[in-house]
């Protein structure tokens, strides 16, 4: 299914070469992490040229490269297959999917508790698209600090369910540091791409996640990101102590990916011990009779707030 450009030209064994992750895209440049101090600003050459400037998806960030360099020159020689893709359908051209970043380890998904309040449907949307493009989440609930202690309780009692079924989830604020290096560890080495709605704390997470030397960046780009006419307005910010940040070029995809309802069920390991009982197989747990997770969810073995955003999710993606 991953389409990538490979090999456009035939190396010159004499030059020297590194491996590294895009971190930026531009239509004439790219910039390439490739561990040291000091990331690579890498040209394209041939048919990569050609394909960063028409079709926009032939690097993104997240690709892992093979530059060839020659002095002060450095050329993207190669792009290794890629391990996962997040994508969004196009929206002019039937089954063109537009490609956002690649390789990535982890989506955190970010909400907040309050200002804007937690909407576990937005969460649990992200964690059924998380699925579908093969990256595992994270989830982390933010703005802890403003909760009173019975608010706090729900909380925790969300946090729980989500954890027993089998999802990290941390409590954290971004105002006080609670829970942020436990969120940090997690990231680690690792590609992440952080998505969440509008207010949640996303820009707020970022900066503080980043080295001091990247925090202004970090705002510049969220400023400007929007205008730019590059192949992507996001970057891949290193992390200190090794992996990447991805700003939130994500966000809609993991919002408007279309799943059926088999897709969706995946997102909830706590219905699949309860699967095979179902009357009906495939089971889509909505309407069918005698269906064993709703029975699940009756008898309280279930949270019903869980059932309740996997019928809106099916609901919402159903064909009219
Ligand atoms: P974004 O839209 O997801 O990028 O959210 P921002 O990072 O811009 O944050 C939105 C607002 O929430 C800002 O006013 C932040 O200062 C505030 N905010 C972020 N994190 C916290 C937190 O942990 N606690 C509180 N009380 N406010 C926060
Ligand atoms: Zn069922």
């Amino acid at each position: 299914m991953t389409e990538h450009p490979g090999r456009f030209h035939e190396e010159n064994p004499a030059l020297a070469k590194q491996t590294g992750t895009v971190i930026e895209v531009h239509a004439a440049r790219c910039v390439v992490d490739a561990g040291a101090d000091e990331p690579l600003e890498c040209r394209y050459r041939g048919r990569l040229a050609q394909g960063a400037r028409k079709t926009q998806s032939l690097l993104v960030i997240g690709d892992r490269v093979r530059v060839e360099i020659d002095g002060a020159d450095a050329v993207v020689a190669e792009v290794l297959p890629r391990e996962n893709e997040l994508s969004r359908q196009a929206s002019r051209g039937r089954g063109v999917r537009h490609v956002f970043a690649a390789n990535l380890d982890h989506a955190l998904v970010l909400a907040a508790v309050a200002e804007p309040p937690l909407r576990t449907g937005f969460v649990d949307r992200c964690l059924a698209s998380a699925r579908v493009f093969d990256i595992d989440p994270i989830i982390a609930l933010n703005k802890v600090d403003l909760l009173d202690a019975a608010s706090r309780e729900d909380v925790d009692a969300v946090a729980r369910v989500y954890r027993e079924a089998g999802f990290p989830c941390d409590l954290v604020s971004v105002a006080t540091g609670e829970g942020i290096a436990a969120l940090a560890g997690r990231l680690r080495g690792r590609t992440t791409v952080l998505v969440g709605q509008s207010g949640v704390g996303k820009t707020s997470l970022l900066n503080r996640l980043l080295p001091g030397s990247e925090r202004r960046t970090a705002q510049v780009s969220e400023a400007t990101g929007k205008g730019m006419h590059t192949t992507t307005s996001s970057r891949l910010f290193p992390l200190e102590g090794g992996g990447f940040l991805a700003d939130t070029p994500g966000v809609r995809a993991f919002a408007l990916e279309a799943m059926d309802p088999l897709q969706i069920a995946l997102a909830y390991p706590e219905f699949e011990p309860f699967v095979a009982s179902c009357r009906f197989r495939p089971c889509t747990h909505v309407h069918e009779p005698t269906c064993a997770v709703r029975a699940a969810v009756e008898a309280g073995e279930i949270a019903t707030w869980r059932y309740e955003t996997y019928v809106r999710i099916v609901e919402a993606t159903e064909p009219s």
